[in-house]
């Protein structure tokens, strides 16, 4: 699983070449022209992580920003703002747009792969590494195994895809339809149904004595994973 950014940039030939040299680093990229394309993009399949332009035709970026921090399943999404040299204000320094990091055009692509990295590291540390704690769960995905609190927990190949779903994203709520697409692709026809049959199985083998329950159901929105640190 390959982590998704989305790019949001209005100059064709800028989003070519970020798209290239993201894509060189590892990462999937998906493109977007305008503001109201991106938050489209966004509620079809949440990335993991948003480089967004700050002017932008129709949504401009800041608004975008403010959007996606308005509503619970985008709140913790991490953006990472471009600005032109003139843009570059006190507001977008100080990062009171909501941003997690900048990059001030023209951009140099070793600075962004640099900034995409440690934005990640900082925000989604479960993203990318081979073996991942959260709380008292370990998974180990090269080995394909997963420990809680300290026993070793057996799962089903379609539980450990979730499970390591849910951990990439702790504390953010998945809907069904997100975790349907992440875990069984979504040119699949599954219901939204067999995502609450396969989460009851994880629930179940997760359950280790004198262990709570990690996965909260939201109601109508569906499911987070949260575990103490
Ligand atoms: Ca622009």
């Amino acid at each position: 699983m390959r982590p998704t950014i989305l790019v949001v940039e209005d100059e064709d030939a800028l989003a070519t070449l970020l798209q290239y040299n993201l894509e060189k680093e590892g990462y999937s990229v998906l493109l977007a022209g305008d503001g109201e394309e991106a938050l489209v993009s966004v509620d079809e399949k949440l990335p993991d992580l948003i480089v967004l332009d700050w002017m932008l035709p129709k949504v401009s970026g800041i608004e975008v920003c403010r959007r996606l921090r308005q509503k619970p399943e985008t709140r913790n999404v991490p953006i990472i703002m471009m600005t032109a040299r003139g843009e570059e204000s006190d507001r977008i320094r100080g990062l009171d747009t909501g941003a997690d990091d900048y990059v001030v055009k023209p951009i140099s692509m070793s600075e962004l792969a640099a900034r995409v990295r440690a934005v990640l590291r900082r925000l989604r540390p479960g993203l990318a590494e081979d073996e991942v704690r959260i709380g008292d769960i370990v998974i180990d995905r090269v080995g394909h195994r997963v420990k809680r609190a300290g026993k070793e927990v057996h799962l089903g190949p379609t539980e450990f895809r979730l499970l390591d779903y849910l951990m990439r994203h702790p504390g953010r709520v998945l809907s069904r339809e997100q975790l349907l697409d992440a875990v069984w692709g979504s040119d699949v026809y599954v219901e939204a149904r067999t995502v609450d049959v396969h989460i009851g199985r994880l629930r179940k083998a997760l359950n280790v004595p004198s262990t709570d329950d990690p996965i909260r159901t939201v109601r109508a929105a569906g499911y987070a994973l949260d575990v103490a640190r």
